[in-house]
């Protein structure tokens, strides 16, 4: 039997010193000592474990450290599923509304001046989207007002919980993904928080539409960050998914966690086997050993990277590190400078991104890794490390080759399709084959005609928007 079990009194007060001594003991050694040589070598719960020292009247500063982050983890799972869970949306128009937006849908038919079904279904999705966001905000007790119920024509849609709000979307047909969250104006791009939704429908008469809570963009969120965006800029009209943010971040600070600190033993425990989201979302201080535990997994050539995360993680705005990313990965791209592959684990176990943002950053990875095969359309000899890369902006930017010989000469290496809204990504077989187009082509089934057409882009003489007008229809 051990001796502090005995109830022998006198027997009990010697061991109960035992005891202490050894707790106290114990409570000192690093964090992976205490856990493998005793908590885990005597199958202790770690929770009981902390009451007997505390019941000693012992501080185990360690383990308790290793508790809250445990605590914080669970959170953060619970809470990335719930953000997951109220972002999807299954509307059926006729039902699912509200009366008042119900009401809105049919004068906005109404009001229509154009007789075809696209512009009904962009009238279905802004409708929608906007009852989705009045949802949201009701099932989250915000205070809600919807503008359009004044004015169909206010520039705002509503105001949540003080907030006015511009509610952004996207028509997606099968397919077919339309151009999104395109802001005409400049200080309204500037001024103005947008939340965007995006919509999609199987096919154009289908009763239900699905739709996805991509997240909330409101520019003062950057104000205090003291980095640069040198490419996906605050102020650009285009927008793609790494802008917007969730929105249970923005509106509750229950998806913040208080400032901790932690010892180094402890930060070098937890990174053994678990992700390092705790950490960075709860540490007050992020320099010194948590910078070192960066450093060691991310290699030496991402360094900038470290910065961008530390500083947004000492501003409490990880929440922006996808946008960040996505700016930092097109930087490396167009100075053709390396990117290691293992990053984009690394930085997605910092913050996970949804699935629209991963689909962006990933695509970004696949245009850095077909680089090397890059040819100037004209030249087969000229190769990617005699040419400047062009950036183009856009909710998916273009990226170009320049030609070494002649800058007019520029082969496509990574755009979207006009006619289908696909990312396109270089391969030399879909290099045009106009002799003065450097166009990315991609081929696609015709709706009536059944058969496949080649689509370049939209300026293309031979495969382009005027060429499919004339030649084709
Ligand atoms: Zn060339
Ligand atoms: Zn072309």
């Amino acid at each position: 039997m051990f001796p502090w079990k005995d109830k022998n009194s006198h027997k009990k007060n010697e061991s109960n010193l035992t005891r202490g001594l050894f707790l106290k003991n114990e409570s000192l050694k690093p964090l992976g000592d205490q856990i493998h040589n005793y908590i885990e070598l005597n199958s202790i719960d770690l929770h009981k474990a902390l009451e007997e020292f505390s019941s000693y009247g012992i501080s185990n500063s360690k383990l308790t450290q290793f508790l809250h982050l445990k605590s914080i983890e669970a959170k953060i799972e619970t809470n990335t599923e719930s953000i997951f869970e109220s972002s999807q949306y299954y509307v059926v128009i006729d039902e699912s509304l509200s009366e008042n937006k119900k009401k809105q849908y049919k004068e906005a038919l109404d009001r229509n001046e154009f007789d075809n079904w696209y512009e009904k279904l962009k009238i279905r999705f802004y409708i929608t989207t906007e009852w989705i966001m009045e949802d949201w905000a009701y099932k989250n007790n915000l205070d809600y007002e919807d503008y359009n119920e004044i004015s169909p024509f206010s520039p705002q849609d509503c105001k949540v919980d003080g907030v006015d709000i511009d509610v952004k979307t996207t028509v997606s047909i099968g397919s077919y993904h339309g151009l999104p969250y395109f802001t005409r104006n400049n200080q309204v791009v500037k001024d103005e928080v947008q939340v965007a939704i995006t919509s999609s429908v199987p096919k154009s008469d289908d009763k239900y539409s699905h739709h996805f809570i991509l997240g909330i963009f409101d520019s003062s969120n950057y104000e205090l960050i003291n980095l640069d965006l040198n490419f996906l800029s605050i102020d650009s009209h285009l927008k793609n998914p790494c802008y917007f943010h969730p929105l249970q971040d923005y509106f509750f600070s229950s998806y913040q966690y208080e400032n901790m600190d932690y010892d180094k033993d402890v930060i070098e425990y937890w990174l053994q086997s678990k992700n390092i989201t705790a950490i960075a979302y709860s540490i007050s201080n992020p320099l010194g050993y948590f910078e070192n535990a960066l450093k060691s997994k991310i290699g030496e050539a991402h360094y900038g990277l470290i910065t961008i995360v530390l500083e947004l993680i000492s501003k409490k705005s990880l929440y922006l590190l996808p946008h960040y990313f996505a700016d930092y990965l097109i930087q490396k791209i167009q100075k053709k400078e390396n990117i290691e592959i293992n990053l984009k684990d690394t930085i997605f176990s910092i913050y996970k991104p949804n699935e629209h943002q991963e689909v962006y950053i990933d695509n970004l990875f696949k245009l850095f890794e077909i680089l090397p095969k890059v040819r100037c359309k004209w030249h087969p000899e000229e190769g990617i490390r005699d040419m400047e890369i062009k950036f183009i902006d856009g909710h998916i930017p273009t990226f170009q080759a320049v030609c070494s010989q002649d800058p007019e000469k520029q082969t496509t290496i990574y755009t979207y399709s006009w006619k289908t809204g696909q990312t396109l990504i270089y391969s030399s077989e879909f290099i045009c084959s106009s002799p003065e187009c450097g166009g990315l082509t991609h081929k696609r089934k015709d709706y009536e005609s059944k058969q496949m057409k080649i689509y370049c882009k939209a300026s293309c003489n031979k495969f382009g928007r005027e060429a499919h007008k004339s030649k084709f229809s």
